[in-house]
């Protein structure tokens, strides 16, 4: 087999569309090959990679799984996607040229080793349904992931905003490879060896990273999965044939590490019920052995969605916390009990609830206005607090139509505040209403 040569500088490269780059730098290297900094006669700076020799089994059929996801085009903007390839070079290798990765985005590895922290938690919630966004945005051009791992995505951590890159594997061959560590995103039907990976696997592979993402440790690594060197075998009974949700509601036997997994006892209960349940949901015996209650990229919006409309400062201590929009919630950091008068309710979405607590700076979105919108970066209104009564701001662009319990109707042009009063409805866009729903 010819050997390896790294890419010189002002070496130029004929791409495959027939322009060329001059590689005029390198900006890292991996498991994979080499990324180079490169120009177009243009001016336009781009990212290369260039593969080692060795990593391609089959050059010419990866050559060709690349091209045809060149073509198919990137999922969306979170992508960090080829854009082109270059001929072969000594009919040996090749590479693709991508955007250059920009400042600011941190891998999500370094967030899980707490070497990097979210600027506070609504960049947290942001990065979580941008990585939702960017999976049903991957599915619905046709693609699956296959070979997702936490070195995958990269999180601004003021914006939440998500690159995701690595992106040479996203369809084509997936079998299990036995590598260590790979498996712990993968479904256990997959880590088995009874499936391939699809949709379905790549659902479960996305609540485990929104796992880690919200709760800072792995769903299935608990008290029992703690063993002293992970091999083969033990790897696979962890995550393939014998998984247990470390917060089983039925079987505590795996539950979280007092030392080893102080996030998860930590910050469990920082999150609202129906968080806890959407986890319960996707790692249940009936998920984990039947791959079965998983949810779907839409749903997890939803849930999501109503997770950053409950974000609040606790009224005694100031401390950002989730409040439950129809029950008492305790506050993680004082400990003291914080409860919302009531809660706007809107109609289910994908099977899940939609509301929003009645509570001093929640905010509603775009998502709220509008059904069909997935916009959840517009704040449209916010819930006002003066003495006595709770008012809704409205700073969206559509004029609010209200009914009163006695049949009374009221418009609230942007710009208005509605003062919330018991039962009423509000329209607020197209027949999208919220009722007012007043806590016992
Ligand atoms: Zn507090």
């Amino acid at each position: 087999m010819a050997e390896f040569v790294p890419l010189r500088k002002g070496q130029t490269l004929k791409l495959a569309d027939g322009r060329t780059v001059t590689v005029t730098d390198k900006l890292g290297e991996g498991g994979q090959g080499i990324v180079y900094r490169v120009r177009y006669d243009t001016g336009e700076e781009r990212a290369l990679k260039w593969f080692f020799i060795g990593y391609l089994k089959d050059p010419s059929k990866f050559y060709r799984h690349l091209e045809s996801n060149i073509n198919v085009g990137s999922p969306s903007e979170a992508f960090l996607w080829p854009e082109q390839l270059t001929e072969y070079v000594s009919g040996e290798t090749f590479g693709y040229t991508m955007k250059i990765f920009p400042k600011g985005y941190e891998s999500f590895s370094r967030y899980l080793l707490a070497k990097t922290r979210f600027k506070n938690v609504a960049a947290m919630v942001d990065a979580a349904l941008n990585i939702v966004t960017a999976f049903k945005a991957l599915h619905n051009k046709g693609y699956n992931y296959q070979d997702l791992n936490d070195g995958n995505f990269s999180i601004d951590p003021t914006s939440g905003k998500v690159l995701i890159c690595d992106n040479d594997n996203v369809m084509g061959h997936g079998e299990y490879s036995g590598v260590l560590g790979k498996a712990r995103y993968m479904a256990p039907e997959v880590v088995r060896g009874d499936k391939q990976p699809d949709k379905s696997t790549d659902r479960f592979s996305l609540a485990v990273i929104l796992f880690m993402l919200l709760i800072g440790n792995h769903p299935l690594e608990g008290v029992k999965t703690n063993y002293p060197a992970l091999t083969n075998k033990y790897e696979k009974r962890i995550y393939g044939t014998e998984p247990l949700f470390i917060f089983d509601e039925k079987d505590p036997s795996n539950a979280p590490h007092k030392l080893l997994h102080q996030n998860a006892l930590r910050l469990w209960g920082f999150f609202p019920s129906f968080i806890q349940a959407a986890f319960r949901q996707s790692f249940s015996q009936e998920s984990l052995l039947e791959g079965k209650e998983r949810l779907l990229e839409q749903a997890w919006f939803n849930i999501l969605m109503r997770l950053k409309s409950s974000l609040v400062r606790c009224p005694h201590c100031g401390e950002e916390m989730f409040l439950e929009s129809d029950r008492a919630t305790t506050c993680q950091s004082c400990k003291r009990t914080v409860k919302a008068v009531g809660h706007l309710l809107f109609d289910k979405r994908a099977g899940q609830d939609v509301t929003v607590p009645i509570f001093k700076d929640a905010a509603l979105y775009e998502y709220h206005m509008n059904p069909l919108s997935e916009d959840f970066e517009t704040r449209s209104a916010v819930i006002l607090e003066k003495p006595g009564k709770f008012g809704l701001k409205n700073d969206s662009n559509y004029n609010w139509k209200i009914k009163t319990p006695s049949g009374k109707i009221l418009a609230k042009q942007p710009g208005e505040v509605l003062v919330l009063g018991a039962d009423a409805k509000i329209d607020f866009y197209n027949k999208n209403i919220a009722q007012v729903i007043v806590n016992n």
